[in-house]
C-alpha cells in the first residue's frame, strides 16, 4: 500500500520568521499516517530540519546540481542536502525548466544523483496551456516520463508529481476527469517500464492551486496518492487541512 503524501514547495519564500509557519504545521499535522513533506529555500534547510527533529516530517531541497560538489557557483548538491537533515529533493520543477532550461536529461540526472545518496527525488512534470489544448498532454507526460525518470529508479525512492504549468499559481485546476486520464496514464506507463509490484509502490502526486476547499475531491481520484502544494504550504491554516483531506 501506498502511504498518501503531503508535499510542501516553498519556492523562494522565506526567512527565518517563516519556520513559525513549520512549527504550527508541526504541533498541527492532523494525520499521521500521512508523509509530510517541507521543502524549504536551502537557507533554511537546517533549521527547518531541527524545527521539525523528533516528529514524522520530512524536510527536502528544491532543486539540485548533478555533482556532489565542485566548481559549480551557486548550486547545491544532494549531498549539502542529506547533510543538512533533508531526506527529498524536488528535481525538474517546471519553473526550473522554464527559468533555467533544465532538460529532460539534466532532471534525469539530478534524479539519479539524488537516489545515490539515500535519498527521494519528487520528479515533476506537466504540459502547457498550449500542450494541452493541441491535444499533446499523453504525448508530453510519456516523453517527460521517458526522460526525465531514471532506469536506477525504486519505489521508495521516486516520487512522480504531474503538475500542469498552467495550473500552477493561478487558481485553476485540471477537471477530475482530467486528473484522473493523466494518473491512470502514469501508472500504466510505470507498470510498463518497471512492471506492476515497482510501479504499484510509486507515489504519484498531483500539484497547481491544491487548495484547503479543492484538496479532498482531488484526492479521491483513483491513483492520486497526495499533492505538491506551493502557495498553500506556507501556513498551517491553509497546508494542515490538505493534510487531514488525505
Ligand atoms: P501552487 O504551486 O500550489 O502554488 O499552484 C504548486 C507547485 O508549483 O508545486
Amino acid at each position: 500500500m501506498r502511504r498518501k503524501l503531503a508535499a510542501g514547495n516553498w519556492k523562494m519564500n522565506g526567512v527565518k520568521a517563516q519556520l513559525a509557519e513549520l512549527d504550527n504545521i508541526r504541533k498541527t499535522h492532523p494525520n499521521p499516517a500521512v508523509d509530510v513533506l517541507i521543502c524549504p529555500p536551502a537557507t533554511l534547510l537546517s533549521d527547518a530540519v531541527k524545527t521539525v527533529s523528533g516528529y514524522p516530517m520530512m524536510i527536502g531541497g528544491q532543486d539540485c546540481h548533478t555533482a556532489n560538489s565542485g566548481a559549480h557557483t551557486g548550486d547545491i548538491s544532494a549531498d549539502m542536502i542529506k547533510d543538512a537533515g533533508g531526506t527529498a529533493v524536488i528535481v525538474g520543477h517546471s519553473e526550473r525548466r522554464e527559468d533555467h532550461g533544465e532538460s529532460d536529461a539534466q532532471i534525469c540526472a539530478k534524479a539519479t544523483t539524488v537516489m545515490e545518496n539515500g535519498l527521494i527525488a519528487v520528479v515533476c512534470i506537466g504540459e502547457s496551456l498550449a500542450q494541452r489544448e493541441a491535444g499533446e498532454t499523453l504525448s508530453v507526460i510519456g516523453a517527460q516520463l521517458a526522460g526525465s525518470v531514471p532506469d536506477t529508479a525504486s519505489a521508495a525512492q521516486l516520487v512522480i508529481a504531474y503538475e500542469p504549468i498552467w495550473a500552477i499559481g493561478t487558481g485553476l485546476i485540471p477537471t477530475l476527469e482530467q486528473i484522473a486520464e493523466v494518473h491512470d496514464f502514469m501508472r500504466e506507463n510505470m507498470i510498463q517500464r518497471f512492471g506492476t509490484d515497482t510501479a504499484n509502490g510509486i507515489r504519484l502526486l498531483y500539484g497547481g492551486s491544491v487548495k484547503p476547499g479543492n484538496a479532498t475531491e482531488i484526492f479521491a481520484v483513483s491513483n492520486v496518492d497526495g499533492a505538491l502544494v506551493g502557495g498553500a504550504s506556507l501556513t498551517a491554516a491553509d497546508f494542515c487541512p490538505i493534510i487531514a483531506a488525505l
